[in-house]
């Protein structure tokens, strides 16, 4: 049976992101091709649905599950209980599918695994992780973003290579 995966719908070419856009990224779709996908936008599953936001997360991401950080839009209001309900739809997702492994979108408060928005809408991005996938990895799911599992996938692909 194929591995099962958690991917970032807007990366899969749905067009589920706050402008209303997709993050199309075929080349992960063809790495993606002996593989399950599970296509999950926690924004959505949040009740975040069209074009929405821009949010930024004000404080530390751990901080968010504490209660001493939010998660608001350019005018300050508060979305934390929206991305904190879709963070747990995509765990609870991931755990009834027993999948191990996701690929989330990289510079989105919900999604990235690398880099987010600092919080002042300022354009300023600093190292960090978004609310979902600092969740999926304290329940030990790990994390690509896309161009890390394009080289992943590539490095394997040529491992295999050298040994048939
Ligand atoms: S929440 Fe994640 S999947 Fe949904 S649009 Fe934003 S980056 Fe893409």
């Amino acid at each position: 049976m194929a591995k099962r995966v958690i991917v970032s719908k807007c990366l899969l070419g749905y067009r589920c992101r706050y402008d209303g856009r997709s993050c199309l990224d075929r080349e992960l779709k063809k790495c993606l091709k002996e593989w399950e996908v599970v296509g999950v936008c926690p924004e959505e599953l949040g009740g975040l649905r069209g074009r929405r936001g821009p949010f930024q997360i004000k404080g530390k991401t751990r901080e968010v599950f504490l209660g001493k950080a939010k998660v608001v839009d350019r005018k300050g209001r508060d979305f934390t209980r929206e991305f904190l309900e879709g963070a747990f739809s995509t765990l609870k997702i991931a755990k009834s599918k027993g999948v191990k492994i996701a690929i989330l979108k990289s510079k989105s408060p919900s999604c990235s695994p690398d880099y987010i928005y600092d919080g002042s809408f300022k354009n300023r991005l600093v190292k960090g992780e978004g609310i979902t996938c600092f969740l999926l990895k304290q329940h030990r799911i790990k994390v690509f973003t896309s161009d890390e599992f394009k080289r992943y996938i590539l490095s394997y692909k040529k491992s295999q290579s050298r040994r048939g």
